[in-house]
């Protein structure tokens, strides 16, 4: 098969070939840069395999490249990676591996091409291309991996159980790719998925959340976080969002499956951010709902609090997921905090100081907390759909026309928790957050004019309220 290399991926092989020849070693592309190739996708890092020392090989190949490249390896490992204008090319010696019950990893032995095909996680990923002048340019794919990318499926080179048992991480990286790539898991490939989930357990969190993102980054990412469901993975790595699943009925009344409702919204959203953080308020935003969940006669099902007792389950959500606890998080539970205020001003009669608290509440996360909002309207009734994005659009038109008038989406009040200290001669306690707070909702609810000498009048008086005098 002809593969289409980029002039300077050509340059870069025959220099490779050149020092893999020079040392008497054979050498291959392998792994997701031949997969990718294929399938005319954006290739990433390259991946080298050589049948001897691959660290002697990234040497000779930097010699020839250009002899001020450095570079790095890794004795313990065998490997060797360089950095060449803008690629990053990894080095290493073909290897036979063997597991043992309690670690996912291998004991490691100097191999054959064939080894070191067979320890590759999927056909797919078991790819490599010769760099080898007898027969450069050859595809060598022992299990079928061309007619698995053409058939969009993902399938385990050798007998799927102990490919999973060997190392767990490939059930989060299976399902990773279907997510990615939009492939099948062939069904005795996800049985076997099914069956070793609970060794999900000996891979380290950082591992699985890191295949979690990069699922959450896919094109489609309910693909993915259905087939963890699906699976019994999602089960023991996220038990919450598995507490979303399922629809009760009390007397003729069900409410939404909340678990295929959110991974609607995150397909919505999807479409137009790529923005991690705001998918994953997506996929929190209704993390709230089985713990307010609530049958009330005459009205239904209801969530009341959910927004709120959703937002406080982020940071332990993080916590426990090993995602940054930074300001990322601190959004994601600002947008799932906030992700029913929109709605509720898409009612009649809202006053302009509803529409600056939100402006203040949300800040610059504004459009983001919007999108968000847009992305939760899964009805499946058109014309539903169609007058709860134009009723979001005049919250829309209301927002742009108060924060012009108002500027309140970076505002602070204009008496700041310091000034109040040194009026009164306090010392920072509750009178002092009380007095601010006062000044705050005083003017976001229009009651006193945006100004210092209104706000300062104020002060003096709700000062008296509680007996404090100025000092100066
Ligand atoms: P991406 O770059 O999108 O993460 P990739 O397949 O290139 O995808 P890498 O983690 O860079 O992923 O791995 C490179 C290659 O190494 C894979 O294509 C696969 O052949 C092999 N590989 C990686 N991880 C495993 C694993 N856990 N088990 C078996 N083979 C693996």
């Amino acid at each position: 098969m002809d593969i289409p290399f980029t002039a300077q991926e050509g340059q870069l092989f025959e220099h490779i070939a050149r020092a893999a020849k020079s040392l008497g070693v054979p050498c291959y592309l392998i792994g997701g840069f031949v997969r990718d190739k294929i399938l005319e996708r954006k290739t990433k890092d390259i991946d080298i395999v050589c049948v001897g020392d691959g660290i002697a090989l990234a040497h000779r190949t930097a010699a020839l490249l250009d002899p001020g490249i450095s570079v790095a390896f890794f004795k313990n490992f065998g490997t060797a990676q360089i950095r060449w204008q803008d690629v990053e090319v990894e080095f290493v010696g073909a290897r036979r591996e063997s597991y043992r019950a309690n670690s996912r990893k291998p004991e490691v032995e100097v191999g054959t091409l064939e080894d070191d095909q067979d320890r590759r996680d999927f056909t797919i990923n078991a790819l490599a291309i010769s760099l080898n002048e007898a027969d450069y340019g050859k595809l060598i794919d022992p299990f079928g991996g061309q007619e698995d990318l053409a058939n969009k499926l993902i399938r385990t080179p050798l007998e799927p159980e102990r490919t999973f048992s060997d190392d767990p991480l490939r059930m989060m990286r299976g399902i990773r790719f279907a997510s990615q790539l939009h492939f099948t898991i062939l069904p005795e490939t996800f049985d076997a998925i099914r069956k070793n989930a609970d060794r999900i357990k000996i891979v380290s969190q950082e591992r699985i959340s890191d295949e979690l993102n990069k699922i959450m980054l896919s094109p489609k990412p309910s693909v993915g976080l259905d087939l963890l469901y699906k699976s019994g993975l999602l089960k023991i790595i996220f038990p919450q969002m598995v507490d979303l699943v399922g629809v009760e009925t009390m007397d003729g009344k069900g409410h939404k499956d909340n678990f295929y409702h959110t991974l609607q919204v995150i397909d919505n959203i999807s479409r137009h951010t790529n923005d991690l953080w705001l998918r994953w308020a997506a996929l929190l935003h209704d993390i709230g709902k089985p713990a307010t969940k609530r049958f009330e006669d005459g009205h239904g099902w209801t969530f009341h609090g959910h927004d709120a007792v959703g937002g406080k389950m982020v940071p332990r959500i993080f916590t426990r997921l090993k995602l940054p606890l930074n300001e990322k998080m601190k959004l994601v539970r600002k947008l799932v905090e906030l992700h029913l205020r929109p709605i509720s001003l898409t009612k009649e009669n809202i006053t302009d100081s509803a529409i600056r608290r939100l402006l203040f509440d949300a800040g610059d996360d504004i459009e983001a907390l919007m999108m968000l909002c847009e992305a939760d309207i899964t009805s499946k009734n058109k014309a539903k759909v169609k007058r709860y994005l134009e009723n979001f659009e005049l919250v829309r038109e209301r927002l742009k026309d108060v924060e012009e008038k108002d500027r309140i989406r970076n505002w602070q009040p204009p008496i700041t928790g310091e000034m109040i200290m040194e009026t009164f001669a306090l010392q920072p306690c509750r009178q002092v957050g009380d007095l601010k707070t006062a000044i705050r909702e005083a003017i976001l609810d229009g009651v006193i004019e945006n100004s210092y000498e209104a706000a300062y009048q104020y002060m003096l008086e709700k000062a008296k309220e509680l007996n404090l005098t100025p000092v100066k």
